[in-house]
């Protein structure tokens, strides 16, 4: 019988509402108590819950180092873990786990739902019972199918790296623009073997990251000139148009100067969802040629945010961060 751990870190899925009215986590024996398909499953599970089971929305890096470890702990007692996450950040730490592991042998699937648990018509249930046939699912030589952080929701498990959320109000909650889904569960769970990661590198965990990462959303309106660069960014996302455009402005350029003279590492990465950036397409982009620039290409923004988090934390310099980040670490980018 396969062995798959399920650690609880809260969100909506283990929630009750509290004597003010609102939604807070509950603890893991009454989730669980809420679910008797779990004992139904063929499958040994080891229930694991965080110290304190929170609110996806107060997600910090120090949680996804613990959550790390532990799971680390975990690795050769179970052939692969179940994650209750909250929906609101679960792209978030998807990126931040499938970075920290190198050379995953095992699955971590993450899920968690739109309504609570105990909840009628609640998506909870049938979200929990694929995602721990998704993590028990092996080849005939005993390795499990999965070995990549995934998020399970809705009938259909996504590589966690390139998955966002969409909807707060449909069931339907993430998507994965792109990069087509691992697989889907129907009558049968069906699973597209070619689209999976596999890695050649051997097992190990780094959960060293740094946050002192910028963001600056453009839109049109936005004062460049009264905008501060601030010395503490690391790292500065820039939010761009489409394929990665930007205003022919004299105080953009400016702006861009006054970031790069801090000795700040800028990232081009669209505010679309779908598609990539193309740098030099338009004329009035030229700025951003004035500048030294990473390109996102088809990262996530949450892929593309933490991937600079852990190369900042690994202490590398300007020009091996530029050489690293283009590069795919765990399949969050396209060649
Ligand atoms: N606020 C909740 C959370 O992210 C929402 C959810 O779980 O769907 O923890």
């Amino acid at each position: 019988m396969r062995k798959i751990a399920l650690i609880y870190t809260g969100g909506t899925i283990g929630m009750r509402q509290n004597k003010h009215g609102k939604l807070a986590p509950m603890d893991f024996e009454s989730v669980a108590e809420k679910i008797p398909a779990l004992k139904l499953l063929p499958i040994e599970i080891v229930p694991v819950t965080l110290d304190r089971p929170i609110d996806s929305s107060e997600m910090v890096p120090a949680v996804w180092q613990e959550l790390a470890t532990v799971i680390d702990g975990l690795m050769d007692r179970v052939d692969g873990m179940v994650l209750l996450h909250g929906t609101d950040t679960m792209a978030y730490t998807a990126c931040a786990l499938s970075f920290m592991f190198k050379g995953l042998r095992k699955p971590i699937i993450m899920t968690g739902s739109q309504l609570p648990v105990g909840v009628l018509r609640t998506d909870a249930v049938e979200n929990i019972v694929s995602a721990f046939e998704f993590a028990a699912l092996a080849d005939e030589k005993g390795n499990a199918v999965i070995q990549e952080v995934a998020i399970y929701f809705e009938y259909e498990l996504l590589r966690g790296n390139r998955a966002y959320k969409r909807s707060s109000n449909e069931f339907n909650a993430f998507s994965s623009p792109n990069y087509p889904k691992l697989a889907s569960s129907g009558v049968s769970l069906s699973v597209n073997d070619d689209l999976l990661w596999r890695s050649n590198d051997s097992y190990s965990l780094d959960t060293r990251l740094d946050n002192a990462v910028g963001v600056v959303t453009l839109y049109p309106g936005l004062d460049f000139s009264g905008l501060p660069a601030l010395t503490n960014w690391k790292v500065l996302l820039l939010r761009t148009f489409g394929a990665g455009n930007a205003p022919k402005s004299v105080a953009f350029l400016e702006f861009l100067k006054r970031v790069e003279k801090n000795g700040t590492i800028i990232v081009n990465t669209s505010q679309c969802v779908s598609g990539a950036v193309l740098p030099g397409l338009y004329d009035s982009s030229s700025a951003l040629e004035e500048v030294k620039m990473l390109n996102a290409k088809d990262m996530t923004f949450e892929s593309a945010l933490v991937k600079s988090m852990i190369l900042l934390g690994q202490g590398l310099s300007e020009a091996e961060f530029h050489i690293k980040f283009p590069l795919s670490l765990s399949g969050e980018v396209s060649n």
